[in-house]
């Protein structure tokens, strides 16, 4: 049983006791009424038992139903013939002994029999058979055929709308989109390519970090042919029954074949098409019927039915190697994180609905986001917005956005918390040794901004390099200057303070990190030459892992070591030279940090006129 139907389950349950509950006060208060009579009301109202009367007309008729409330006990109900009589009775009673009974005349309604009684049942009923359909379903759990398993399925939204999503949404993914150019064509007029014998992939996969608009792609396509988008999410099927998975697919494929051309897409494949038989014990017959039925569908349908199946996926290294096996997805089209123009693109996209100042520069926000998905700077646009407008402004200025550069990349800047000058003093330091390495070395920087404001990410400052170029490839030299400039903080610490501290740990950590890279991954150590020693990404699949052991020896993993360590020796000696020769900027930097705690690059720079 899966968590998804136990909140269905338990709404009928409680629709069920309430119906069942409401139908036996009805039926309870007809009772009532059979069980007093007319005459004993008189008595009663003679024997001055009685405090108040409701008096319940019908409508235009005489008849009606009167509530007898006494001064001691329940409430009693009868049927009159007459309620004017009724009143005429009270008011002589009153005016003989002078006692008070009140009288409380209310119009009701034709007394519904259907609705107070039958319906209410009849809700009840329906409640148990759905229950029951539910409880025989999972108990046979499969018979994905017979119509009881059918009615757990969710008939929720398969075809998604995408109409006004077309390609001028997606920005920056110039070769993606031209990559697709043809499935448009080929949706928006499948004769065309039909009449001329000319076979059109089946399956696309795109396939990308999060974030980085696949989703966004996939509908644009479906938007730019104007063609209907279905779509299911691989992790929808992970906690359904047994058996629904594949029947969902099965449907998916059926409603789709009906609207061709259309396309079909498959968002987050990976959870769904991981390879088969490498998960940690049993359990995953779920996923693999689903994968089965969805290889069984697309071998099916023939290259020009004018059906796409598009998925998309974080990770083309786990997924099962039969779905990419000509005929299935044998197209790939990778959608990769934008460089600093479609960085440009994405931000005057989503830019477009706010008002932004004169003083908003999108070309240097677009500069000092390298590494930003398209999600990311939807989300810095969207941050800075909220600052401005919880500032009480109108428009976004470009410093809204360089602080919520400061959220969404290292956490917002915490002015509250107080700081000890000494602290002040060390970060300060630290983070001048940083700065000022960066500004130094050819390859690495230059600075945008030092700062010695905490953030809530626990770093007590940070120095935030502006990338002039986007660099898809690191050399060498310059993953080693990377190295110096993060052991900079602790060597200015090392010359000024008396002590270290441990503020350094996250830099040592990336430190080692690099070396290890450069040592076992790229082959950049003489010594070990151009072997991967590296096997880090084969942790997916624990399961396969286990058996799968080091494939090198003792020697070799305690000559690695000695390399990392040589690199890191190597550039501290150097980063530590640098710093020491440029000893005064270290203090004048360190001096302007503690007083103006963040400085900006022209400032840093005229530090060394
Ligand atoms: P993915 O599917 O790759 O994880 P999405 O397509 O869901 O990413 O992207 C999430 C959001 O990020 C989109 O809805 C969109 O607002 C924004 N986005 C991502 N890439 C782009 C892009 N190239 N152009 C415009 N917006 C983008
Ligand atoms: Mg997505
Ligand atoms: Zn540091």
């Amino acid at each position: 049983m899966q968590s998804k139907g136990i909140l269905p389950r338990l709404l009928l349950v409680a629709v069920m006791i309430i119906a069942m509950f409401s139908a036996f006060k009805s039926y309870q208060a007809m009772q009532q009424g059979k069980e007093y009579s007319y005459s004993e009301f008189q008595k009663d109202l003679k024997a001055g038992k009685i405090k108040s009367v409701e008096i319940k007309q019908n409508e235009k008729i005489p008849t009606g139903k009167i509530i007898v409330h006494f001064k001691k006990g329940k409430e009693k109900m009868t049927d009159v013939d007459d309620t004017k009589n009724i009143v005429k009775q009270i008011d002589e009673y009153k005016a003989d002994s002078k006692a008070d009974v009140k009288v409380n005349i209310l119009p009701a309604p034709e007394d519904n029999l259907l609705l107070r009684i039958y319906v209410p049942i009849l809700l009840g009923f329906i409640a148990l058979f759905i229950l029951l359909t539910f409880f025989i379903n999972a108990v046979a759990g499969g018979g994905s055929n017979s119509k009881m398993a059918n009615f757990g399925k969710s008939r929720a939204k398969m075809v998604v709308e995408v109409k006004g999503i077309d390609y001028s949404k997606v920005a920056g993914l110039q070769e993606e989109k031209e990559e697709l150019e043809e499935i448009v064509d080929f949706l928006k007029n499948p004769r065309k390519y039909i009449d001329l014998g000319a076979r059109i992939p089946k399956g696309i996969l795109l396939e990308g970090p999060p974030g980085t608009g696949k989703t966004l792609l996939a509908k644009a396509t479906a938007g730019e042919a104007n063609v209907p988008f279905f779509t299911i999410s691989g992790s929808d099927f992970v906690e359904m029954f047994v058996g629904v998975g594949a029947s969902r697919v099965r449907d998916l494929f059926q409603e789709a074949k009906k609207n061709a051309p259309c396309i079909i897409f498959i968002d987050e494949i990976d959870a769904v098409a991981r390879r088969r038989g490498t998960g940690m014990g049993g359990g995953h017959d779920e996923r693999e019927q689903t994968l089965n039925q969805m290889l069984v569908e697309m071998d099916g349908f023939g290259v020009n039915e004018g059906i796409i199946v598009m998925a998309a996926t974080n990770r083309v290294d786990i997924l099962d190697p039969a779905i990419l096996r000509p005929g299935r997805f044998d197209r790939s089209v990778l959608v990769g994180r934008p460089d600093v123009r479609g960085r440009e693109e994405i931000l005057k996209v989503h830019a477009k609905n706010k008002p932004l100042s004169d003083d908003v520069n999108l070309e240097e926000v677009a500069r000092i986001t390298a590494g930003f998905t398209g999600a990311d700077l939807e989300n810095l646009l969207n941050e800075a917005a909220i600052m401005a407008a919880k500032e009480g402004f109108k428009f976004i200025t470009q410093k809204d956005i360089r602080e919520a550069m400061l959220k969404v990349g290292v956490g917002k800047e915490k002015k509250s918390k107080v700081i000890s000058d000494k602290e002040k003093k060390i970060t300060a330091y630290h983070e001048s040794g940083h700065a000022i390495l960066f500004h130094l070395l050819p390859d690495v920087g230059p600075v945008h901004t030092v700062s010695i404001i905490p953030v809530s990410s626990g770093a007590g400052g940070y120095t935030m390099p502006l990338p002039e170029k986007d660099d898809n490839y690191l050399t060498k030299g310059k993953m080693l200057q990377e190295i110096m400039v993060s052991l900079g903080g602790r060597i200015a610490e090392e010359l000024i303070l008396d002590d270290i501290t441990t503020g350094a740990s996250a830099d040592i950590m990336q430190v080692t990190a690099l070396a290890r890279a450069m040592v076992t991954k790229y082959g950049f150590s003489e010594k070990l030459g151009l072997i991967n020693y590296d096997n880090d990404n084969d942790n997916v699949f624990i399961g396969r892992d286990l058996a799968h052991s080091k494939d090198f020896s003792d020697e070799t993993a305690s000559d690695i070591d000695i390399e990392v360590k040589n690199i890191v020796n190597d550039c501290y000696a150097k980063a530590k030279k640098l710093i020491e020769d440029n000893i005064d900027i270290l203090h004048k930097s360190a001096e302007l940090l503690m007083e103006k705690e963040k400085i900006g690059r022209e400032e840093f720079e005229a530090l060394f006129n």
